[in-house]
């Protein structure tokens, strides 16, 4: 916000004119050692007063009536609003929220300093300002785009206020534990549909357009405030009481309708499951054609990145859909968890990401069982990290230096921003998947209901989880928790036959590139077959355990369905039966062993004849998650040699490994194909293309030929694939088309895979050509940043892209929201194998970047590291199990 003028109105107070005064106090001192002192200790239930945060307690806002007059030719909004408070003490001050104000940027708080004190009781504050409309999804934002149809050029606005950013919207006490009413009324052009979290009250007209007026919300946190407006369309349903509306840019609110007919799904399922109806008279899913790149809970308002929410059943991949079910799944489960029950402060975040994943896949898998949603590997939506499983990729993480606990201390704004990671989402989702397994499906949803109704419009913390499912279950679930989630890291588990059909357990932690760790111990909920039989459970509480009676000849098989959130370790007479006994295991304990040997691989437990032995013994399938792991290791591997003189050689046998696969599901789809095929055979289209296989190269190239002229001759599953290939090896002209095609679309879908396969050039002189697109209006800004990562990730230059970025990061940063600030460069050098670079990387953020984002700096330091070592240690390995297998002859 910028120059301020405040007005503070106050009963027993003379109404003036306040300048606001700066204060630097020891509130973060002070406030930094209570959140150390808390996390000493066992963590207690929620209680307001000794909730972190730097707002003092004393004074409670209840009530914001807040109007807002947006002036879009400038960027810039005027506001007022006043706001009932509770003192419950008597004050000389008030403290709150407010950021680009002139006030102490640092610790982005308001003082206001009162001429007399302030009695205990209610009193009214009111305030005028005036803010910013950003370029990036921050606070206030304003989108281009195309509209549908005639492509002309439109704006629209929007908000993102997670973690800390309503403050810029409005001053208010910006911290999850002060709920309160809020009342949204704003000014738009008429022809405008203005939407927010609650229905429209009153609407009148008024010079320069219309005054619109909402509802007041029921006491929530600031954070979940939405306000979107623009030329807007919308298709709506009812589920009982409830409106739900899908509302996109003009002309796309139809492509909304499969999301329309799942939210009513979903909604019923929900309202059944939590036990409390959904609370709110409507449910908006709002597509944005820019901002962000993923999706926002905003009570009774979820916004949604326009390809996350819209599905055109012409056009879009069978993934598309999965993804908008999901994500619609995710979202909606914030609802209740998050939204109703929100959790106290920051260090709590898992609460709701943990939950709303685990929530959301467990309803997308009750609803899609042909999906294999635990077993589904990620659309890689940041390119950044790597796809795979979500338990997979957070196993990945957690297993580093630079891991932290589930539960960690929160201090600043910025480390709110920077908890929204893989371990907060999805070590948090697969910890509560492995504690349900454990509880029971009935025994939790018991447990989940008591919490909802303990804590509605309220907010909470871990212990009171963990109090309702003990309750629910009465076994003692916090002691079993917190070695999940306040330590880092996860076990193995080591299997050892014995004399007299023993078997000897062991844990110990489980790390890669991580000398010298801690050692720690967790009470593990485990589960184990013989195969052919039923499974069972054993919680192993301390280092060792004993499993009797398994007889010396009978395959056994631990972490049944791979739903634990550990590592088994098998001596060599238990790895040799699994191999023996492959066909009759699950897909899914066929994946966890994959995923497990891999893994035993890149910590340096085994070699990789242990990976590749196992791959060359499984029977043949067609199971997407079964060969998609195969695809996602070979894919790393070959990523990882790039410029190496065994990347030809690996080539031609990680050709060998996936060609049958592909000659069994061919490039047409078939009638009565699982539905997993379209998938599967995308990735192999796409994989074998990377893996310079000729005939691939070709087939691409003659069906994007016909795919330019007739579209629809190509199916939508294949698209994204066809394209990358024909990108990675395009030439100029080939470059201009597919540049061409995608300014044209006014499809987001679909701009985005013409973009994307832009990024896969190996022609350094088109990457060169590529990269300036990312400072254009070309692509939404979010996806604009991303186009830099793709090439470093997908072109084999990093180095030209990590050269382009930071010659441009001014711009680059501009267009990247309040996530992304911390791990943006750091994120680019984690494509980097050559140890060389991480001096680069220390040195350069040294120079230029802030405190916050050490955390990223680490972990790109750790993945660098963790390249060069397992670069060499891979080569050497694969040089030796490929001469056993003749691979120089393969095709
Ligand atoms: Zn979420």
């Amino acid at each position: 916000m910028g120059c301020a003028v405040l007005t503070v109105e106050m009963p027993k107070v003379n109404a003036r004119c306040l300048l606001p005064q700066f204060r630097v106090s020891l509130l973060s001192f002070l406030f930094l050692f209570f959140v150390a002192s808390l996390f000493g200790a066992v963590e207690k239930p929620f209680n307001f007063n000794e909730t972190p945060g730097k707002l003092p307690k004393e004074v409670v806002p209840t009530e914001y009536a807040i109007r807002i007059v947006p002036n879009i030719d400038n960027f810039t909004f005027s506001g007022s609003e006043t706001v009932k408070l509770n003192a419950r003490s008597p004050v000389h001050q008030l403290l709150l929220n407010a950021l680009e104000l002139k006030i102490d940027r640092e610790n982005e708080l308001l003082t206001l300093t009162l001429p007399s004190e302030l009695a205990v009781g209610d009193h009214t504050l009111a305030l005028r300002f005036t803010g910013k409309i950003n370029q990036q999804g921050q606070g206030l934002f304003y989108m281009r785009y195309q509209e549908q149809g005639g492509g002309a050029r439109k704006i629209m606005l929007g908000t993102q206020f997670e973690a800390t950013d309503a403050r810029r919207f409005f001053p208010c006490w910006d911290e999850p534990a002060f709920r309160a009413r809020f009342q949204l009324g704003v000014v738009v052009p008429e022809n405008w549909l203005a939407v927010s979290n609650m229905p429209i009250e009153s609407e009148k007209k008024i010079g320069g357009g219309k005054e619109v007026r909402f509802a007041p919300t029921p006491p929530m946190s600031s954070y979940l405030n939405v306000f979107v407006a623009g030329e807007l369309d919308v298709i709506e349903s009812r589920v009982g009481p409830t409106q739900i509306r899908v509302i996109a840019t003009k002309g796309k609110a139809e492509l909304g309708r499969y999301a329309l007919e799942a939210s009513a799904q979903i909604l019923e399922y929900y309202n059944d499951y939590f036990g409390v109806p959904y609370p709110l008279s409507k449910l908006d899913q709002i597509a944005i054609p820019g901002g962000f790149g993923g999706a926002m809970e905003n009570w009774g308002g979820i916004t949604y990145y326009e390809s996350t929410l819209l599905f055109d059943p012409k056009n879009s991949s069978g993934e598309t859909k999965q993804n908008v079910y999901e994500v619609l799944a995710h979202e909606m489960a914030h609802m209740w968890f998050g939204d109703l029950v929100t959790m106290a402060w920051w260090d709590n975040l898992w609460l709701n990401e943990g939950f709303a994943s685990w929530m959301g896949s467990k309803c997308t898998a009750h609803f899609n069982p042909q999906w294999e949603v635990w077993l589904a590997r990620e659309l890689p939506r940041d390119p950044t990290r790597r796809t795979g499983i979500a338990k997979e990729a957070a196993m990945e993480g957690d297993a580093r230096s630079t891991t932290h606990p589930i539960q960690q201390p929160i201090a600043t704004e910025a480390g709110a921003n920077s908890a929204f990671d893989d371990i907060t989402y999805k070590k948090g989702q697969s910890f509560l998947r492995m504690l349900e397994s454990f509880l029971g499906e009935g025994v939790f949803r018991d447990g989940i209901r008591r919490y909802v109704v303990a804590h509605e419009y309220s907010n909470t913390t871990t212990a009171d989880l963990w109090s309702a499912l003990s309750e629910a279950s009465k076994k003692p679930v916090g002691e079993i928790a917190a070695g999940w989630t306040e330590q880092s890291g996860f076990p193995v588990v080591k299997v050892k036959r014995e004399p007299d059909d023993n078997v000897r357990l062991a844990q110990e932690r489980f790390t890669v590139n991580f000398k010298n760790a801690p050692p720690l111990l967790w009470k593990i909920p485990l589960t184990y077959s013989v195969v052919d039989e039923a499974p069972a459970t054993l919680l192993m509480a301390g280092k060792t355990a004993e499993l009797d009676n398994i007889p010396a000849d009978r395959a056994l098989k631990l972490n049944v369905n791979g739903a634990g959130n550990y590592r088994v370790e098998y001596d060599a007479p238990s790895w040799n039966l699994l191999l023996d006994n492959l066909p009759k295991l699950s897909v899914e304990d066929r994946v966890n062993l994959l995923s497990d040997a891999w893994a035993l691989v890149e910590a340096g437990r085994a070699p990789v004849s242990l990976y590749f032995g196992l791959v060359e013994k499984l029977p043949a399938s067609t199971d997407l998650a079964e060969r998609g792991q195969i695809i996602d290791v070979t894919d790393f591997i070959n990523r990882l040699l790039i410029g190496s003189p065994q990347l030809e050689k690996f080539q031609r046998y990680a050709r060998s490994l996936l060609r049958p696969t592909f000659e069994t599901v061919g490039w047409e789809p078939k009638a009565g194909e699982s539905p997993g095929a379209g998938s599967l055979r995308a990735s192999l289209i796409s994989t074998l293309g990377d893996f310079n296989e000729s005939e691939v190269i070709a087939g691409c190239r003659e069906r994007y030929e016909k795919y330019v002229t007739y579209p629809a001759s190509l199916a939508p599953d294949l698209r994204v694939a066809v394209l990358e290939v024909v990108g990675r090896y395009a030439d100029e002209k080939t470059w201009n088309k597919l540049h061409e095609l995608g300014v044209k679309t006014t499809s987001i879908e679909e701009k985005q895979n013409y973009y994307n396969a832009l990024t896969k050039a190996i022609d350094p002189k088109l990457i060169k050509k590529t990269l300036p697109i990312a400072l254009t209006d070309e692509l939404p800004t979010s996806r604009a940043v991303f186009l830099v990562a793709r090439v470093a990730r997908d072109s084999a230059h990093p180095e030209i892209a990590w050269e382009f970025a930071e010659a441009n990061m001014k711009a680059l940063l501009a267009k990247t929201d309040a996530a992304g600030m911390n791990r943006y460069a750091p994120g680019l050098f984690t494509f980097f194998s050559d140890e060389s670079r991480v001096v680069e990387l220390k040195t350069y953020a040294k120079r230029n970047l802030p405190a916050a984002s050490a955390p990223e700096v680490a972990k790109a330091v750790d993945e660098i590291e963790f390249r060069a070592e397992f670069r060499k240690r891979l080569a050497s390995q694969l040089n030796i199990w490929m001469d056993g297998k003749n691979v120089a002859n393969a095709r």
